[in-house]
């Protein structure tokens, strides 16, 4: 073995249904651990606002809860994961949501040596995830994310992180919307968490406790996977 050959960074997965806390817990796992977070969610509706070939495909599928098409979120993924900034290691948010894209993940991680050292399945009950989405908003600035019951701003409608006074709520985080979600989440993404049990990386993190509990408990299975990789 060379000893001077230093290890690849590490990739974390988070799955979970929508309003799980991927994206919330993702800032957090960045803060702490140095990781980017990568979130296909972010990365399409950047595509959409930039309004590219492959956000203007996207827009209506994201507006009524489908899924994007796996080539489109796959060609956005790969051109990502490979920037300077991801060689610290990434966390996967929403990502791989269907078999085709765990099968392209596993043999995009082959050509660049990496391997995933985690995928943390978050687990909610289906019922609270449509409060979660209800009340969810986000800084317009720095994308930080917020709720109106269970996390508030310091003060109100400014935002804790930048300061910005701008707040947005997301065009797909209807009742109608969330439906679709949470059903696409149960027929194609769901079953990925046998995938990743079988390949050994599965942890299951009980998620419907505070935010901060949440982090607690992923913090704690991040460092052990991290640190017997
Ligand atoms: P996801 O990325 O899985 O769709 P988010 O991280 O955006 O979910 O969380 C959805 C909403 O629920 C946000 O408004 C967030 O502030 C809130 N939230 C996240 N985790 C929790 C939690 N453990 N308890 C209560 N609310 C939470
Ligand atoms: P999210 O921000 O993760 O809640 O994703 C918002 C929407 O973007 C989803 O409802 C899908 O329409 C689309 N999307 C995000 N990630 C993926 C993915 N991995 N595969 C297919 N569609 C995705």
């Amino acid at each position: 073995m060379d000893a001077a050959k230093a290890a690849p960074p590490p990739v974390l997965i988070l799955l979970g249904p929508p309003g799980a806390g991927k994206g919330t817990q993702a800032r957090m796992l960045e803060d702490r651990f140095g990781y980017v977070q990568l979130s296909t969610g972010d990365l399409l509706r950047a595509a959409v606002a930039a309004g590219t070939e492959a956000g203007k495909a996207a827009d209506d599928v994201m507006k009524s809860g489908g899924l994007v098409s796996d080539e489109i979120v796959i060609d956005i993924l790969r051109d990502r994961i490979n920037a300077p900034d991801c060689a610290s290691g990434v966390i996967l948010d929403g990502f791989p949501r269907t078999a085709v894209q765990a099968e392209s993940l596993d043999a995009l991680l082959v050509e660049s040596g990496q391997r995933i050292d985690i995928a943390v399945s978050l687990e909610v009950d289906d019922e609270a995830m449509v409060d979660r989405i209800a009340g969810r908003y986000s800084c317009a600035g720095c994308g930080e994310g917020y709720h109106d019951t269970f996390k508030k701003p310091a003060r109100p409608d400014q935002c804790d992180q930048c300061g910005g006074t701008q707040m947005k709520r997301r065009a797909d985080d209807t009742a109608e919307a969330v439906g679709t979600r949470l059903k696409a989440y149960h027929a194609q993404t769901a079953p990925l968490i046998t995938h990743y049990e079988e390949a050994e990386v599965l942890h299951r993190v009980r998620a419907m406790g505070p935010i901060d509990e949440v982090a607690t408990a992923l913090g704690t299975v991040v460092r052990q996977a991290t640190a017997t990789a």
